[in-house]
């Protein structure tokens, strides 16, 4: 029996374990996958233990995606280049760090049907999360990005050359051709707060919000009742953990089942 997991502080109310079983379900993959909340001071320890077991890798989520790479063997390039691991994959002995949130916002923009090339767009918060929005934005030739913070002026050299501004600056912006919610505000169980408002939505073309829980944000009502384009985070949930079922078995799965995968999901959380 393949073993796979999700290794984080927190995680009874992790999407996950639901989105593997689907995915063994709908593919020759088999296994099973649990979930390991670990604190801190334990996160060395465990991936030493699991390498021990017969273990074809994990995905790592809040808060290990940065500290946990200074224990493993090898980072994939596009790990480094955001500097965040999100998937492990136990590889003779080694531990390989790699991101797999990247692709999974790169999957989601495209089932959305949006190019970003030459468009301008605004992330809201500068967390894990927006590194990795950040990062497929800029290598998909993307014209502008702004960041918006709550403090500006503690992140202000975030990645150079890119505008990071407060939530009062935001408002006198106008032709955003997409603003995506990278911070947690409207999650389960505080559902009734949006980062932003109506004021700010009516200059945007499109929404993305990262949150997957509640499917619908109050960020997302408020956006569509503007007339946007809109999107939860779910495709991108569904997305990274597909290719990290890529990395871990060596395959690599048509579009068709992504949806499939996707319409799995959703059928079972709506
Ligand atoms: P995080 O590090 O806790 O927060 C992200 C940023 O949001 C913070 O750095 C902060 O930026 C801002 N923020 C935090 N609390 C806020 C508040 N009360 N009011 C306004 N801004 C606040 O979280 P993360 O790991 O980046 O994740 C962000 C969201 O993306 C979460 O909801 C997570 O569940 C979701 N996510 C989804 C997926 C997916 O697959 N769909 C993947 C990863 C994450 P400033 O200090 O600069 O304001």
């Amino acid at each position: 029996m393949n073993r796979y997991g999700l290794i984080g502080e927190h995680l009874s109310h992790s999407f996950s374990p639901i989105l593997h079983k689907i995915i063994f379900k709908n593919s020759h993959i088999k296994g099973e996958y649990n979930l390991h909340e670990v604190k801190n001071e334990g996160l060395k320890e465990k991936i030493g233990e699991l390498k021990n077991l017969e273990i074809k890798g994990f995905n790592v989520t809040i808060p290990y995606k940065l500290e946990i790479m200074k224990y493993l063997d090898e980072i994939s390039p596009e790990a480094k280049m955001i500097d965040a691991v999100n998937t492990l994959e136990y590889r003779e002995e080694r531990v390989i760090g790699h991101n797999t949130d990247y692709f999974g916002f790169g999957a989601l923009l495209t089932n959305m049907d949006i190019d970003v090339k030459n468009k301008i767009a605004v992330i809201l918060g500068s967390g894990g999360a927006s590194k990795s929005v950040y990062h497929y934005l800029n290598n998909n030739g993307i014209k502008e990005i702004i960041f918006v913070s709550r403090d500006p002026k503690k992140k202000k050299d975030i990645y150079s050359g890119v505008n990071i501004i407060d939530y009062t600056s935001l408002k006198n912006m106008a032709n955003i051709d997409i603003i995506i919610n990278a911070t947690p505000l409207g999650m389960y169980p505080k559902m009734d707060r949006s980062p932003v408002d109506k004021d700010i939505l009516t200059n945007c073309k499109a929404a993305v919000d990262l949150i997957y829980n509640p499917l619908e944000t109050e960020f997302l009502k408020l956006a569509r009742e503007c007339g946007l384009k809109t999107s939860n985070g779910l495709y991108m949930l569904v997305a990274q953990g597909i290719k990290s079922q890529e990395i871990w078995n060596g395959v690599v799965f048509e579009d068709e089942f992504y949806h499939k995968v996707f319409k799995g999901v959703l059928e079972y959380v709506k």
